[in-house]
């Protein structure tokens, strides 16, 4: 007889949920700019079953216990729509004498690493847009089946990339109409929820180009068919603006990065396109913090203003893990509102807005009966200061409380890479720690022997035991 699998125990059981009522100064609810004063959410078994004024908290639910915030703002979790978890490990090299034996494991370990910290940021969903080995498939289910705490995963393992274009490494080249159908119905297969494709070179691959298309109209509208066939939405990585052009008209339903690149190389904002993106109803990101990657002369940060004025949909993307640290969201929300975006839209942006873009709409990103209980409680009121996000009282993912990591705050690049002494001499450089361990051990003074003269010759030893005495006996 079997019973049905559990957690062994000392293992997090995210299942565990709690059911209550939890009461605050504030709620946003992301259906819009307004705020519930004095609000109460119930929720029970994982799930948000009603909201609204505490006043008119329904009689049913008095029993159950109550969460009290005073001062605290009740939000949707934040949403991460643009995560690579399994690159950390990339981030530091490897000691050992064969690295890429290990790199399996060290994407697996990453991406629990880099999807907890986010989690513990308040990131109850991360859409995975790229990940090595479909190491975030194997994490989604880690998670659903409460192996380990972690936030709800929306997975699209490898990245579809052309013969040595932007991120071949990662694994699903294809070259032809026939190649895109079959490695879709294979990334199926292996049981991903997107299918994110290169349609543009990138920075970070070596030889391709972020100004030029790798994929043919043609080849990415079968790419769209199949996917749409299997249930799945799809994302396009695209800086130039004819990528982005394709990847809009054969039907891609979210633009990553949005750079707006041209043929010469240079970022020049397309305000027709842009009116396309917007009546297509295609999400995009600007990854920003728009300090990466640097380009000379300019930046590569997307025209987030322009394309909010067109009316396109914009989501809180940030290619996080790729090349920044979980710890930068935040960073990027505020980048949203100093960019002219109201505040209380950026933050639309990271909850219902995002959660459409993952696939998600009427699932999570909203404070709304039947929603999932994915929701976070700041100390302060975000809709007067986004850093009062950095400040939580509580994660709570699919409505059981999320144990929290410790996350190092986020330092921009520019101000990073001001001091690249502190940055060589960074803790994270394994190989410089190695050799300061050797230069120790070579320095470590080991107590001198005795020298032999000074040992008294003919002295007995202590290994020379005396021969037992035993009396004897007559026979
Ligand atoms: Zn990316």
């Amino acid at each position: 007889m079997s019973s049905p699998w559990q957690p062994p125990r000392g293992l997090d059981a995210p299942h565990a949920s709690t059911n209550r009522v939890i009461t605050a100064d504030r709620a946003f609810q992301a259906t819009g700019p307004d705020v519930i004063v004095d609000p109460a959410v119930v929720i029970t078994d994982g799930i948000i079953r009603w909201i609204g004024p505490r006043a008119e908290l329904p009689a049913e639910y008095a029993n159950l216990p109550i969460e009290d915030h005073p001062g605290a703002t009740i939000l949707p979790g934040l949403i991460e729509t643009h995560a690579h978890l399994a690159s950390y490990e990339t981030a530091f090299p490897l000691t050992t004498p064969d690295p890429q034996l290990h790199a399996r494991s060290l994407a697996a370990i990453s991406s629990v690493t880099m999807a907890r910290q986010l989690a513990s940021i308040g990131v109850t969903t991360v859409q995975s847009l790229g990940s090595r080995y479909f190491a975030d498939v194997a994490l989604r289910e880690a998670i659903n089946s409460g192996v380990v705490a972690g936030p709800n995963i929306v997975a699209a393992g490898p990245q579809l990339t052309t013969s040595a274009g932007h991120s071949w490494t990662n694994g699903a080249e294809v070259d032809s109409i026939d190649d895109i159908r079959k490695q879709v119905r294979e990334h199926h297969k292996a049981g991903v929820d997107v299918i994110k494709v290169m349609a543009t070179g990138g920075f970070m691959s070596t030889n391709t180009s972020p100004w030029k298309p790798q994929f043919t109209e043609e080849e990415l509208r079968a790419l769209v068919v199949e996917a749409t066939r299997l249930g799945k939405h799809t994302a396009a990585h695209a800086h130039s603006t004819e990528g982005i052009r394709r990847a809009v008209n054969a039907g891609i339903s979210y633009i990553a990065h949005g750079s707006f690149i041209d043929d010469d190389g240079r970022t020049s904002f397309d305000p027709w396109l842009a009116d396309r993106i917007a009546e297509a109803g295609v999400f995009v990101d600007v990854c920003s913090p728009p300090s990466w990657p640097p380009v000379p002369g300019e930046t590569t940060a997307p025209r987030a203003l322009e394309l909010y004025k067109h009316g396109v949909q914009l989501v809180t993307g940030h290619d996080i893990g790729a090349v920044i640290p979980a710890s930068a969201y935040h960073y990027g929300l505020q980048q949203l509102e100093l960019a002219g975006i109201p505040r209380h839209e950026v933050l639309l942006s990271a909850t219902a807005r995002a959660a459409a873009a993952a696939g998600l709409a009427g699932v999570t990103g909203a404070l709304l009966p039947e929603y999932r209980a994915d929701l976070i409680i700041a100390r302060g009121n975000p809709l007067e200061d986004l850093r009062a996000l950095e400040d939580l009282e509580e994660v709570i993912i699919n409505g059981a409380t999320f144990a929290r990591d410790a996350v190092h705050p986020y330092r921009p690049i520019d101000e990073a890479d001001e001091d690249p002494q502190e940055r060589a001499s960074a803790t994270f450089d394994l190989r410089a720690r190695r050799y300061a361990v050797a230069q120790r051990r070579l320095n470590h003074p080991l107590p001198a022997l005795t020298p032999v003269s000074s040992v008294q010759s003919g002295s007995p030893l202590p290994s020379d035991p005396e021969p037992p005495t035993s009396p004897t006996t007559d026979s």
